[in-house]
């Protein structure tokens, strides 16, 4: 039997660089993870690609799939609404393959209702001046959008302590690393492992 894959769920404040370090932990990860490609009822940005990126759907569309129960977690934020199809993520974790959502903080909470034993990983900046400057440097917000983003920022930054793990976005590279080690340490926690070894523990109550 194929041993179910780990859900690793991936938050940050915007800004904080959690597409760069995800991309970085796939370039370099021998291990098995799948990205959760969600689906979002905002514009799709320039050199995005339906499906991949994420699914582009109507507002009509996007809360029928909710009605259906069709979502493993869904938010509002900033006026759209993005949410995690539940089949494929339940198809992969069968196939073995351990899944990252990328995914704000309110869509993480209720991930963590409905699965307790997932990886919660938070990615925070080293400190909100930085995060600020990253903002500016990235150029797609004016100065408006960029103070209503640090306002968001900071109420994420408080839900870290929600989450299993900090890591700090400092360099891409050492992140990635980071989110790394946390992935693989988590497969070998004993309530994941315990259920290969009965037979032997079996044994040990005979001998
Ligand atoms: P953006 O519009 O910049 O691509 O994403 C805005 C925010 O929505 C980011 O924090 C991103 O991580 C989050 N997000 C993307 N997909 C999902 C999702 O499926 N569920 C939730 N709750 N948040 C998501």
């Amino acid at each position: 039997m194929v041993e179910r894959g780990l859900l690793i769920v991936f938050s940050g404040p915007s800004g904080v660089g959690k597409g760069t370090v995800r991309k970085a932990v796939f370039d370099h990860a021998d291990c098995k993870i799948r990205y959760s490609v969600s689906m979002t009822t905002r514009p799709q940005r320039p050199g995005e690609v339906d499906g991949k990126d994420y699914f582009f759907r109507s507002r009509e569309f996007f809360e029928d799939t909710v009605r259906n129960g069709q979502m493993l977690e869904y938010a509002e934020y900033v006026g759209n609404y993005y949410g995690t199809p539940l089949a494929s993520v339940n198809q992969l974790l069968d196939e073995g393959f351990d899944v990252m959502l990328e995914i704000e903080v309110q869509g993480a909470l209720q991930v963590k209702e409905k699965v307790p034993d997932g990886v919660f990983i938070f990615l925070t900046p080293p400190d909100l001046h930085e995060l600020r400057q990253r903002l500016q440097e990235r150029g797609t917000d004016d100065r408006k959008a960029i103070e209503g983003r640090m306002v968001k920022a900071r109420e994420e930054i408080h839900m870290m302590s929600a989450y299993d793990y900090v890591v700090v976005n400092d360099v891409v590279d050492l992140a990635a690393e980071r989110v790394k080690k946390i992935i693989e340490t988590e497969h070998y926690r004993v309530e994941r492992v315990i259920g290969k070894y009965e037979a032997m523990l079996d044994d040990l109550d005979k001998a």
